[in-house]
This record gives C-alpha cells, structure tokens and sequence, in this order.
C-alpha cells in the first residue's frame, strides 16, 4: 500500500516520483484480500455510490458525426465521421481520425460536467455541441489520522526510481496502430474487485492520492489475459520496479494504454503485439502490494479511466 508522502522543499526528483506513482495509480484507498490487510485508521465518514450510478451508454450526433458511449466521469466515447471531415475535437482536443473516419475519447475521473464537440465538415462548415459528462460520488473516506509522513526513501531507491520513471515515460509517449481502442474489453481476471477506481482518502482534511486503478483479487499465479488488441510498450521483466513490481503497459491505440501491476510474472516482451484474450502474465504482489491480486488501470492521453465502464458486464 502508498501512502501519501512528504518530501523537504527541493526533493524535486521525488515530487516528479509522487506524480508518477498517481499516473498507474497505486492501491491506496483499498487493498486485495489476501495477505495481511493493511492498518484501517478509525473511519469517520464514508460514502459509497451505488453501483445503478454508472451511466447506461448513450448515443448521439452532430453534423454528420454519430458517437456512442459511457458520457460519464472515467468514460469514454467512440464515433464516426463522414469522409472528408476536416476536424472533430472535444474539450479543445483534436481526435485523429483512423481511415475510416472513426475516433476515440475518453473522460477522466475529474472531467467537467460538460464538453465542447466541435466538428469542421468536408465544407469548411462548423458546428459544436455541448456534451454533458455526468459526475460520479466517488467513495470517500475521511479518516481521523494524519497523513502519513513516510519515511525519506534512501538513495539507490532515488536512483531507481528516476530509471523507472523514464522507462515509464517512454512507454507511455509510444503509439502504435493497436486497434484495441476499438474493442469492448474483456476483464484481464476473474476475481471480485477489491478496490474500485476513483476512491480516496481525506486524512484529516488532507485529501489522499485517489486510486486510478482497479483491484482484481485473484490468488498467485492466476492468468492475466489482455483485455484488448494491443502492442506491449514496457514488459518489467527482468527488475520488478520499486512499486508496481512486474508491470505490464499495453498500448490499444488512439492514445489509449492498459497499465498490469503487481504480476507474478510476464509472458510477452517489449514490442509483441498481443490479441484480446492473449495470456499476458500472471497474478503477483510484486512491488508495494499488501496481497495478491491485480491492479489495472486505463489512460487516454494523460485522463484517468474507471476499467469498469470499458468491460463488459459479465465477468
Ligand atoms: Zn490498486
């Protein structure tokens, strides 16, 4: 488990760090089941969404443009464009077009209530819609301890970090033509989930990191399988890294990457392209983990994505 950590004013390596650990979205708020559970500090309040909030997906269009997707905080949705279209963007981002004019987009945990699209038809004609996003209740949990100051990591954990931090960078600039962001996706476990995306803690007033991923409790050694097409970009095999341990980073493309922590071991290797359902890797508690179980988390271009709303259903 991560908890929230203070540095000395000039610890810029470990500010950049504490970024990165939020970027994959290490297991704070909620742990898996098996092992030793961490130190629950005395609750004082918490509010749990029930889970009839996630919005159905919807469908909609604009000048040609027809869209269909979950219009919801850690969302996504997918369109079409007629050909010729010049431009589609939404918040002031332009989405690429693939050949056949269909795009992607995805809402982060705290995207806005609403939306720009904007579309430039083949004419040179512009039209925009507002797009309503509709905001989640996050669990919450205020706690009546204060945030945990850690102790200052020691200099090889600096050095590591920084090499980690790099290769995760690297991998994340990476774009591959992956058409995995075309794919509804399948659960990479079978497990409950022992932590939901987007739950965070408020030590005393003092919010937590929130966790950008979800946890699949699953035993050792249990089949990671890849939920969607996708190119490997970062196979931690050799060295687990400091806290994800063996981590896995897919790209499905179109800016959209799968992030596995904690596995037991890996299968594939930098630069193979794995199909949906590909085995990937296996179950661990690799890196900072409390127990056993997977922790998956899904990116569009820097937005933090809530898995559930990607998978289907079923599990
Ligand atoms: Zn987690």
């Amino acid at each position: 488990m991560i908890g929230p950590k203070a540095f000395p004013a000039g610890a810029q390596s470990m500010r950049v760090a504490l970024s990165a650990i939020a970027m994959l979205g290490a297991c704070g708020a909620s742990q898996g089941s098996a092992g030793s559970p961490p130190a629950v500090p005395a609750t004082v309040q918490t509010a749990q969404p029930a889970p009839s909030a996630l919005a159905e997906p919807a469908a909609g269009a604009i000048g040609g443009v027809q869209y269909r997707g979950r219009l919801t905080q850690g969302g996504w949705i997918r369109g079409t464009a007629p050909k010729g279209t010049q431009l589609v963007s939404l918040g002031g981002t332009t989405l690429p077009l693939a050949p056949d004019g269909t795009f992607f987009a995805a809402f982060d945990r705290d995207a806005p209530a609403s939306l720009v699209l904007a579309v430039t038809a083949a004419s040179g004609f512009s039209l925009s819609t507002e797009l309503a996003v509709a905001p989640r209740s996050w669990r919450i949990e205020s706690v009546n301890v204060a945030k945990r100051p850690g102790k200052l990591p020691d200099a090889e954990f600096k050095a590591r970090r920084e090499a980690e931090l790099a290769r995760i960078g690297a991998a994340r600039a990476r774009e591959s033509d992956a058409e995995g962001w075309r794919q509804t996706m399948l659960w990479p476990a079978a497990g409950r989930i022992s932590g939901e995306f987007g739950a965070q803690r408020i030590y005393r007033g003092e919010p937590g990191a929130y966790h950008a991923g979800i946890d699949l409790a699953a035993p050792q050694g249990a089949e990671i399988r890849a939920p969607a097409d996708g190119v490997v970009t970062l196979a931690a095999s050799a060295a687990p890294f400091t806290l994800e341990g063996h981590l896995l980073i897919l790209d499905h493309g179109m800016g959209l990457t799968s992030a596995f922590l904690h596995c037991s071991d890996l299968v594939v290797q930098e630069g193979d392209t794995v199909m949906q359902g590909q085995l990937i890797g296996h179950v661990g508690m690799t890196g900072r983990a409390t127990g056993p179980h997977l922790h998956w988390a899904l990116t569009w271009r820097g937005r933090r994505l809530d898995p559930r709303l990607f998978a289907s259903p079923s599990r």
